[in-house]
C-alpha cells in the first residue's frame, strides 16, 4: 500500500474544513453542545511514524469509540455462541438509541455491541466478570490500545448521567424482557457505561488504538494486546456496525472498518498495518464526525484504502 505523508494529511485537513460547517455537534448530551463545531484533527500511525495535522492533540470524549475495547474485554471471557444470547452481530438501521429496535429484535436481544442497548448488555457482562473491578480493568484496556491511562471527563459525564432517559429506557426494558438479571445493579452499570464513555482521547492516542486494531492485535512495541482472532472479529464489527447506520454509505465513501463516537472521533481499522483517525465534533444526521468522513474519503481514495 502507498504511504501516509505530511502533504497527504494537510490536503485532507484543508479539505476537512470546508465542511465542518455542514454538521452539528451533539446537544442531547448538554457539556458535549459546548464544542466547538469547526475542530477538526486527524492523525496517522505506520512504519513507527506518528503524522498530525489540526487539532490532533485536543482531548474530546471517546463516546462510542469505547464500545470496541468493552467487547474486546468481552471477548476474552465468553465464547462467541454465549454472547449471541445477549448481543448481536447484526448491523442497525435505526438509530444508536433506538428503543424500538430493540423492541422488534430478535427475543429483544440488542442487535451489536455498538448500539447503545448492546454496549449496556457489554458492561454487563464486563461486571459479571470483574464487579468492583470493572472501571480499572476497562480504563487498563484503553491505556493499553492508546498507549497511555486516560483521564475521564466528570463534567461529560455528569451531564450524560443527568439527561440519559433513553440509554435508562432502554435498560428496563432489557431487564423486562430478561435480557439482563432482574438483581442487576442498574445505576452501578450505567455509571460504569457512562464514565467509560467519558474518557478523553486525542487523534493521536486513536491513531495508536487503530494501529493495534490493523496490526493483528500488537501495539508498537509487538506487545500482545489483543489476540489475532479478536482484532479480526472487532474489525468485522467495525465494517459492518461501526459508524452506526450510515455503515453501508461509509463502506462506499471510505471502505475501512470504523467506529465513530458522538464526541466526534473517528477510530479506523483495516488489514494493513497502519493508523488513522480523525476528529470533529460537528456530527451528520446519523452520529458521525461530518468532516472526518469527508477527509477519510479523501485519504482513502489519495491512498487506495478501501478494503473491499
Ligand atoms: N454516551 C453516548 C450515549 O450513550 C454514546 C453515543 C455515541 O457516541 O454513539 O448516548
Amino acid at each position: 500500500m502507498e504511504v501516509f505523508t505530511q502533504s497527504l494529511l494537510d490536503q485532507a485537513l484543508a479539505l476537512g474544513k470546508l465542511f465542518t460547517k455542514d454538521g452539528k455537534v451533539a446537544d442531547y448530551i448538554p457539556e458535549l453542545s459546548m464544542q466547538n463545531p469547526h475542530l477538526l484533527g486527524l492523525a496517522s500511525y505506520q512504519d513507527g511514524r506518528l503524522l498530525t495535522a489540526g487539532h490532533a492533540d485536543i482531548p474530546f470524549t471517546i463516546q462510542s469509540i469505547i464500545k470496541v475495547a468493552l467487547y474486546s474485554i468481552v471477548l476474552e471471557h465468553y465464547s462467541m455462541d454465549e454472547l449471541r444470547h445477549y448481543v448481536g452481530v447484526q448491523p442497525s438501521a435505526k438509530p444508536f438509541n433506538s428503543v424500538i429496535e430493540l423492541e422488534l429484535s430478535n427475543k429483544n436481544v440488542p442487535v451489536n455491541p455498538f448500539i447503545n442497548a448492546g454496549a449496556i448488555v457489554t458492561v454487563a457482562l464486563i461486571h459479571r466478570v470483574y464487579g468492583d473491578r470493572s472501571r480499572e480493568v476497562i480504563a487498563d484496556r484503553l491505556a493499553n490500545l492508546i498507549g497511555r491511562k486516560a483521564d475521564y471527563s466528570e463534567k461529560v459525564k455528569a451531564s450524560e448521567s443527568a439527561t440519559a432517559y433513553g440509554n435508562r429506557t432502554l435498560i428496563y426494558l432489557m431487564l423486562s424482557c430478561k435480557i439482563l438479571p432482574a438483581d442487576l445493579p442498574v445505576e452501578e452499570i450505567l455509571d460504569i457505561y457512562f464514565t467509560s464513555c467519558s474518557f478523553l482521547v486525542t487523534c493521536r492516542d486513536l491513531a495508536h488504538f487503530s494501529f493495534v486494531l490493523s496490526n493483528e492485535g500488537k501495539d508498537e512495541d509487538d506487545r500482545p494486546i489483543l489476540s489475532r482472532v479478536n482484532a479480526q472479529i472487532l474489525r468485522s464489527l467495525m465494517a459492518s456496525c461501526g459508524t452506526y447506520d450510515y455503515s453501508g454509505e461509509f463502506a462506499l465513501r471510505v471502505g475501512l472498518p470504523a467506529k465513530s463516537g458522538v464526541g466526534g472521533g473517528i477510530l479506523t481499522a483495516s488489514p494493513d498495518p497502519f493508523g488513522l483517525a480523525v476528529f470533529g465534533p460537528a456530527l451528520d444526521k446519523h452520529g458521525n464526525s461530518y468532516a472526518g468522513v469527508r477527509m477519510l474519503e479523501f485519504l482513502s481514495q489519495a491512498l487506495n484504502l478501501s478494503i473491499y
